[in-house]
């Protein structure tokens, strides 16, 4: 048999999430994010519940192939754009949008000639620093692009630096907004600024595409919970007790001895470690769900195995249901838990653990 870890995929709460991410932009849309395989759920998996998306947008060149493979016909487009001579090749041949951020990705296409025509998401950088066009450089790339016969559309987009914190003050989103609107100004082309967290939380941003990631995996882009968005887990991360320890005052558990009890405990050793993406700086305390009771992570994750303090749930045992994250635990609660983000959790799930699809 195998290990009794397995990661659910539920498509029917990407679909609920993706009609969320709708109806948030009413009239724009919708660039579901299907990058790192689809933040971990199976990029195939993901393209099947997203078939009410506009367009797919992901990273990978070799998987936006994959997708046209996979007999995916709308829009797909590549978040980073060309890395070589020969993505600009496949971009043209399967009619990839695809995001123009600098001089060099220009050049690359100036000096192929295609003969078949390309669709174009000029980038501007707008505070986030990381790909883009500066403002003062972006009419120029736009009148550089727009001379080549290859180009087709040229359409225009821009990345929040901190969408989910409105009271940030170095780049406010609003700045964002604005040197977007002037860098943009009279030229024509659909635009796209919204990630997840805009979407939910600016709804004043109005543009003609937005680019949803991780709340259509049921992850809260920000510090409000998934659940107060109306959002539903997309992956259940489950497992089950493959040992009990019965241990008193003094006693310590797993490597380090990082949790010692100081009374008698009895203690589910759970078949979930961080060789499967779960986080081994989760501490003492990171929430889960044995038997259908609320409790807690004891001492470090080792590779393979976690405890739990199961003494106040008797009819946990051997074999007894364990939730490490999904509708029950959110993954971001986890995340809090390890000091990270349900983003990473959720991409970082290991290749050994076995998924499985429900509708
Ligand atoms: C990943 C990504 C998104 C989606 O971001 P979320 O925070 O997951 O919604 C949108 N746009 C670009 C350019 C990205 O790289």
């Amino acid at each position: 048999m195998p290990r009794p870890l397995v990661a659910t995929i539920h498509i029917s709460a990407m679909q609920k999430n993706l009609a969320l991410a709708r109806s948030a932009s009413p009239g724009a849309k919708v660039w579901a994010v299907v990058k790192a395989n689809a933040y971990g759920h199976g990029l195939l998996n993901a393209m099947r519940a997203f078939d009410a998306a506009d367009g797919l947008a992901l990273i990978e060149p070799e998987n936006a192939l994959r997708l046209r493979e996979a007999g995916w016909t709308r829009p797909v487009m590549l978040l980073e754009g060309c890395f070589d001579q020969e993505d600009w090749r496949n971009a043209a041949a399967n009619r990839f949008h695809t995001v123009v951020h600098c001089v060099e990705q220009m050049e690359m296409l100036e000096a192929l000639h295609l003969s078949q025509t390309v669709n174009i998401y000029l980038k501007l950088n707008t505070g986030m620093n990381r790909l883009g066009f500066r403002p003062g450089a972006f009419r120029d790339a736009y009148t550089r692009l727009r001379a080549l016969p290859c180009v087709n559309d040229i359409a225009f987009m821009t990345h929040f630096a901190n969408a989910d914190d409105p009271a940030n003050e170095a780049v406010p989103w609003a700045e964002q907004v604005r040197a977007f609107d002037e860098a943009t100004r009279g030229l024509p082309g659909s635009r796209s600024l919204s990630n997840s967290a805009a979407d939910l939380m600016h709804p004043s941003v109005s543009a003609d595409w937005i680019r949803p990631g991780v709340m259509l995996y049921g992850g809260s882009p920000s510090d409000t919970l998934a659940q107060e968005f109306g959002l539903r887990a997309a992956m259940t991360l489950s497992s089950s007790v493959i040992g009990v320890q019965h241990i008193g005052r003094g006693d310590g558990v797993g490597y380090g001895s990082a949790f010692v009890a100081t009374s008698p405990m009895r203690v589910a050793i759970i078949a979930c470690g961080y060789a499967d993406g779960y986080p081994r700086h989760a501490s003492t305390g990171t929430p889960v769900m044995v038997c259908g009771r609320q409790t807690h992570t004891l001492g470090r994750v080792s590779m393979d195995m976690l405890a739990a303090d199961i003494t106040h749930i008797p009819d946990a045992g051997f074999g007894s249901p364990v939730e490490l994250w999904g509708d029950s635990v959110p993954i971001d609660a986890v995340a809090k838990a390890a000091g990270t983000i349900g983003y990473e959790l959720m991409c970082a799930v290991a290749p050994r653990v076995r998924m499985e699809v429900k509708e």
